[in-house]
């Protein structure tokens, strides 16, 4: 559980680089008006600008639709190898169709939740899940609507009500609708859902500043002040789990099920939790930059862990932060179980990139800090790989190039031995 945005970025980065292509009007793209009764199913109404024989789900990682979604009468929602749909049962071409969507949480495989309910009343949704196009979609711009009548919304930092207006794309985004008050400081704005245990609440108010302001200290500010949200909903009753996530300038996370407050209670959840945050914030930091490929998740997750480990260790949790460092360590030994990082990634076992990316990555800024006495050690490298990669895709060379830059061939020829033998020295 909990580790559930580091799937999310393949399809992340493809929905990006499928924008470039944008066009603005096309012939299928559907305008879309979602209204959300306080109470009982959502509808989702599209208007296609001509018709078509179907409606495509931009983001179908399911089938979960087909159960959960209802077409009108003569319509049927599908699911086909190439994902959900929405069909005529005649097959006739159709320009205009409304959904029926309950507004409850699921746990969508590699993809984020479509709704998180929290407990106080309110609600996040995720826009991406009403994506859909008339045929595959290709371009990527909806012209979306919002009515939540007699409700707030909080859409890109702005409080709005009853009602909103907007143009969606890319990886689409969250939208909470809902009264519970925002805690804002100059350096984010955040919706913590008041039904949390008071000490989670606190706890989460007091620490995220503490630590976007480190990352933003070191990595530079973001272009716009960075969302969290907070969800926790106990009267979930299929299952039990975290699911956190980011999308640009968003960070959230959802508590569901009823075994929540037991968990909450042992020692080590506050600690574990304040990591948690911090490894969710230095990924907004880290700006959607990672190497594409599958065997390079090393460096954007294990970077994350190890910027964990350095906001914890240089905000006063240094004590916590070794104690997770120390686990992770012998977590990492039984997860290779013999192999590289690079064959056990290979192998799908994705666990090694936070456990074994975690301790390479707090080698390689020992050793930054070692070799190149000026540099911010892994700060000054990730600041150096996002700005050599701006506007495309990574790979795990272009870290390895940034690393040299900073420490050496030196230093990269230990960090490419560090992934690649099975007997990896995370010592350095
Ligand atoms: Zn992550």
């Amino acid at each position: 559980m909990g580790h559930f945005y580091r799937l999310l970025t393949a399809a992340a980065l493809l929905a990006a680089g499928c924008a470039t292509q944008q066009t603005g009007a096309s012939a299928v793209l559907p305008a879309i008006a979602i209204s959300a009764p306080a109470s009982g199913n959502w509808i989702a109404a599209y208007t296609l600008p001509a018709p078509a024989t179907e409606l495509v789900f931009d983001r179908s990682p399911d089938a979960s639709r087909t159960v959960d979604w209802k077409a009108p009468e003569g319509f049927e929602i599908i699911r086909t190898d190439a994902g959900e749909r929405v069909r005529r049962r005649d097959g006739a071409a159709f320009s205009e169709v409304a959904l029926s969507i309950p507004p409850v949480y699921r746990d969508l495989p590699k993809d984020y939740g479509p709704f998180s309910p929290f407990g106080d009343g309110g609600i996040l949704t995720y826009t991406g899940r009403f994506f859909a196009c008339g045929g595959p979609c290709v371009d990527y711009g909806w012209r979306m609507k919002l009515s939540a009548p007699g409700r707030s919304i909080l859409m890109d930092g702005k409080v709005l009500s009853g009602a909103a207006e907007w143009l969606d794309g890319d990886s689409g985004r969250n939208i909470y609708i809902g009264e519970t008050r925002t805690v804002e400081t100059a350096d984010f704005i955040a919706v913590i859902d008041n039904a949390l245990p008071g000490a989670i609440r606190s706890q989460l108010a007091e620490q995220l500043p503490v630590y976007l302001h480190h990352f933003a200290e070191r990595m530079g500010a973001l272009p716009a002040r960075p969302m969290l949200f907070a969800s926790y909903d106990l009267a979930h009753r299929d299952g039990f789990g975290r699911q956190g996530g980011t999308l640009p300038g968003q960070v959230f996370v959802h508590f569901y099920g009823s075994a929540w407050p037991e968990q909450m209670a042992k020692p080590g959840f506050a600690e574990d939790l304040g990591w948690h945050f911090a490894h969710e914030a230095a990924h907004l930091y880290q700006r959607q930059t990672y190497a594409e490929d599958q065997t390079g998740a090393w460096i954007h997750e294990g970077g994350a862990e190890a910027f964990a480990a350095l906001a914890l260790r240089s905000t006063g949790q240094a004590e916590a932060a070794n104690a997770i460092v120390a686990a992770a360590a012998g977590k990492c030994t039984a997860q290779l179980a013999g192999r590289s990082v690079h064959a056990a990634l290979e192998a799908g076992v994705f666990d090694v990139a936070y456990t074994c990316g975690l301790r390479a990555n707090l080698a390689l800024d020992a050793e930054l800090r070692r070799v190149a006495p000026k540099s911010d050690g892994l700060y000054s490298a990730w600041t150096a790989y996002r700005k050599r990669v701006e506007g495309r895709a990574a790979t795990e060379e272009d870290f390895m190039a940034t690393v040299a830059s900073i420490g050496g061939e030196a230093t990269t020829a230990l960090l490419r031995a560090m992934v690649a033998s099975s007997t990896p020295d995370f010592s350095f």
